[in-house]
């Protein structure tokens, strides 16, 4: 019998609706999935491979539930980077990001409950507000893809929505959100409901500008995530994490399931974690990269949004997906968000940085 999903009794909301799915081709230059394309260092693979061969002992036993040594260290690091103190108590730990959005959403959102972002934005965001149940507004962004402040907050006070997400910087637009536009929807959030405001600060180790980490002192409804999927280069290993006021990390522990970071999960991240120095030197390379990326755009005369990710949106194309494909023709993956006129491309290594844009050039010649 050929059935599909929706010949089975699921929830009203996932009816006629497609997976999360950037698609992982197998081509030469792969720049569409904002990953770091720098391999771990050895020495790192070796502290991996000691610290899982430890760990591997113990796997008879459950993990330590509150991964108490994990979240100890990325405190050290969020202290040590986000000119804020951070303590063990504020911090959470789960399987990437994603993750950490869904225990946020199930702890704030759910049935009866909605939550804003400010689109185009990270569509996961909108997915995982669907898969928990939470209702999804999806708010105004300008034509530029800076968040308009006034209309930001207007759309706050009018829906008055549970949870707010900020993504800076914004992915698939790069864009950065001044500090004092996160305080406003802050207060905005606080007026209307109160809700909770949650910062993806996924990208911020290549921002130009600093985390907004500082800005938790006294905002308890404040929460900021982080994950290693990106400047650590380590996306394999499904490492996110929060910083927030101890009674967010208490809050979300109601909802994460016993156990749910493995031993070796932990293991690995506290050997990436001994090597954070040596796994941020890319992150320079990758800025560098990301600026050369945004000037030959620029000089190709193509229309460049503003980055401050290790990403970088480019267009205006009539069609978007025509030119994906001949970009992937010439064995270059970049990715079409579906943002209307607009393709993104991860920075890469200076050489595939190179194949993309010659493959660019190349494309942008035959539509002229
Ligand atoms: N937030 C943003 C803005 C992202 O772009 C991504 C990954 N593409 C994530 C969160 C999730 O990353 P992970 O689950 O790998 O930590």
């Amino acid at each position: 019998m050929n059935l599909g999903i929706d010949d089975l009794p699921v929830r009203d909301e996932l009816r006629g609706k497609s997976p999360y799915g950037a698609p992982q081709l197998d081509v030469p230059v792969r720049l569409n999935t904002n990953e770091n394309p720098y391999p771990l260092p050895e020495p790192l693979v070796e502290r991996i491979t000691e610290r899982v061969r430890e760990a591997a002992r113990d796997l008879n036993r459950y993990p330590d539930r509150d991964a108490v040594q994990l979240r100890t260290e990325l405190a050290k690091y969020l202290t040590k980077t986000g000119h804020h103190p951070v303590g063990i108590e504020n911090v959470w730990a789960a399987n990437g990001s994603n993750e950490v959005i869904q225990q946020l959403l199930q702890t704030f959102g759910g049935p009866g409950r909605t939550a804003i972002g400010f689109e185009p934005s990270y569509s996961m965001h909108a997915l995982i507000s669907r898969g928990t149940g939470t209702g999804w507004i999806s708010g105004p962004r300008n034509a530029d893809f800076t968040l308009d402040v006034e209309a930001a907050s207007a759309a706050v006070a009018e829906h008055k929505p549970d949870v707010v997400f900020i993504t800076t910087p914004n992915n698939p637009t790069g864009t950065a959100v001044p500090a004092e536009t996160v305080l406003a929807l802050y207060e905005a959030a606080q007026a209307a409901k109160p809700s909770m405001v949650v910062v993806d600060e996924a990208y911020i180790e290549f921002s130009h500008g600093a985390s907004l980490l500082p800005l938790l002192e006294g905002r308890p409804n404040l929460v900021v995530s982080r994950t290693m999927s990106k400047a650590f280069g380590a996306a394999g290993l499904r490492l996110g994490y929060l910083a927030a006021h101890p009674a967010v990390v208490d809050a979300v522990q109601l909802v994460r399931l016993p156990y749910h970071l493995s031993a070796i999960t932990q293991a690995t991240a506290l050997a990436a974690l001994e090597h954070t120095d040596t796994l941020l030197k890319y992150v320079e390379q990758l800025k560098a990269e990301r600026d050369r990326l945004v000037a030959e755009l620029r000089a190709a005369g193509l229309d460049v949004t503003e980055s401050d990710a290790n990403f970088v949106q480019f267009g205006r194309f009539e069609d978007p997906h025509a030119v994906w494909q001949r970009i992937l023709d010439r064995g270059v993956l970049v990715r079409d968000n579906g943002v209307p006129g607009f393709l993104r491309v991860s920075a890469g290594t200076p050489e595939e940085n190179d194949a993309f844009l010659d493959a660019v050039r190349e494309v942008k010649k035959e539509l002229d």
